[in-house]
């Protein structure tokens, strides 16, 4: 006992109609070195931290050894990319188990860019080390800002070099989530008709994320409720603090509602609705501005597959299925609006003026290529003087309508202000911050990565360290790209 790490597993995925996965055993690497461990979550998921820098925890974490009571598998999904139906699975990726954690709670650990795979199609099944520390960092900073998200236990370096435009080195991510179960899992499901297998998914995803559902009743409803509930709270908290998904296909959509597959992912600096970074999204299908309606339109995908178990009979099932998509915009926009007013420091919901307020400052940093973030720190501290925008008549105008609609409520503009520093990040991943620390850490040094990630690690506490380090770069790269 002594020497085990904390594993302790229970292999549920494992037990699904086999369709679903495909057993893996391991793919190694030559020379496993451990680059970076996540040493509060290695806590809480009740890992030991001295026994996972061990040499046969490196073992594991490069997928060169199972840990005992694992069961590694690949799972089976389908998804639409960016519209087109393609049946994908892990192509790089296993689920090691599902660990317990001391509280009880259930995570997969997912090795990221452990090898080919029966999903892997054409691809190598590896991934170089720049973009899992990437994931490293964003994923961390998401879930510092209170979003839900996929988390980052540790990313290894395989030894070995991964081909792409040129040889890059390789590293594998071991990657914790609720669960891996996507709208694309249920496509697959679809795709199978079974009903029976269906049935399985759907069961097994209540369990697992909403076991509060009565089994009476139309629980397959209930369920997509509950799942159009999380995300239009999820895509709604991207919004606010200017988070670009990048790729949101139907197979990197979760059914527990965290954020998934960091990819081409990145912050907004200058506010614009059609900003998009990742190099292949040349349509902007998920720009910035697009996202609340993609995410609408991966729950109709998600409807589709669960239509049989909604009713026997077609039309009643669409019918039921409408009506509840129907509320996606409803609850996308009540968090929309709710967060706003707090960034903005508005009380009071009655008013009705707050909506126009908010959009005519977005209007304004989107006619002005205003940093989003630095324009909302600067209103919390107090230093809109400090704003290029202060120059601008339209935002003068608009801020004196703030301090009178800020100052007619209790407290008054400062009350409002010390509010405001739970809804504003006074520090995000910016891209020039997150390519700094990777092209460092390519190099061997982790310093860059470090202070990254000690400044992310309390978005709002507005220490003067950090009023300092988040500010926007002087000159923002109009040509930024991301890769998936
Ligand atoms: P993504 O765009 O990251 O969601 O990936 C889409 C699909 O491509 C998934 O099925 C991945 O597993 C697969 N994939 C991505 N990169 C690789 C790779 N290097 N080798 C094999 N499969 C990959
Ligand atoms: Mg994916
Ligand atoms: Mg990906």
């Amino acid at each position: 006992k002594k020497l085990n790490a904390g594993w302790n597993f229970d292999n549920s995925y494992a037990r699904l109609p086999d369709v679903f996965y495909s057993e893996m055993t391991v793919n190694p690497v030559s020379s496993p070195s451990l680059v970076k461990l996540n040493n509060d979550l290695a806590k809480t998921l009740g890992f030991n931290r001295e026994q996972l820098q061990s040499p046969v925890t490196i073992q594991i974490l490069s997928g060169n050894k199972v840990p005992e009571g694992g069961f590694p598998l690949a799972q089976a999904y389908a998804g639409h990319q960016f519209g087109h139906p393609t049946m994908l699975g892990d192509g790089r990726a296993m689920l090691i188990g599902e660990q317990i954690t001391p509280t009880g709670e259930r995570f997969d650990i997912q090795l990221k860019g452990s090898g080919r795979t029966p999903y892997s199609r054409g691809g190598d099944g590896r991934a170089a080390l720049k973009p899992m520390l990437r994931e490293y960092i964003i994923s961390e900073a998401m879930h510092e800002l209170g979003i839900p998200t996929t988390r980052s236990l540790a990313v290894v370096a395989t030894g070995e070099k991964v081909v792409r435009e040129t040889d890059l080195p390789g590293a594998i991510l071991t990657r914790i989530a609720a669960s891996h179960l996507r709208v694309g899992t249920f496509q697959f499901a679809a795709s199978l008709d079974s009903k029976k297998d269906l049935k399985a998914i759907a069961d097994y995803a209540i369990d697992r994320h909403f076991p509060m559902i009565e089994k009476d009743g139309n629980r397959y409803l209930a369920m997509f409720k509950e799942v159009i509930k999380r995300q239009a709270a999820l895509i709604a908290k991207w919004q606010l603090v200017g988070f670009i998904h990048g790729v949101m296909n139907t197979d990197n959509m979760t059914i527990s509602g965290e954020t998934i597959d960091y990819g081409p992912c990145a912050f907004m600096d200058s506010f614009h609705l059609d900003t998009v970074f990742s190099s292949i999204d040349v349509q902007g299908r998920y720009a910035y501005g697009n996202q609340p309606k993609m995410g609408g339109w991966n729950l109709a995908r998600f409807a589709e597959s669960l239509l049989p178990l909604f009713h026997d009979d077609m039309e009643k099932a669409v019918e039921l299925a409408q009506k509840e998509l129907y509320e996606f915009n409803t609850f996308y926009q009540q968090h929309w609006l709710d967060g706003m007013r707090g960034k903005l420091g508005l009380e009071a919901e009655t008013e009705e003026k707050d909506a126009e307020l908010i959009e005519k400052l977005l209007g304004i940093m989107q006619n002005n290529q205003a940093d989003y973030t630095d324009t909302f720190r600067a209103l919390t501290l107090g230093e809109v003087e400090k704003l290029e925008l202060s120059k601008n008549q339209a935002f003068i105008d608009w801020h004196k309508d703030w301090k009178k609609r800020v100052e007619s409520q209790e407290g008054g503009e400062e009350g409002a202000r010390e509010r405001m520093k739970k809804h504003n990040p006074v520090v995000i991943p910016r891209n020039h911050l997150v390519e700094a620390a990777l092209d460092a850490a390519e190099g061997g040094d982790l310093s860059v990565m470090e202070e990254l990630l000690q400044m992310l690690s309390q978005p709002f506490a507005y220490t003067k360290e950090q009023i300092e380090y988040g500010v926007a770069p002087q000159q923002v790269n109009p040509s930024y790209k991301t890769y998936c």
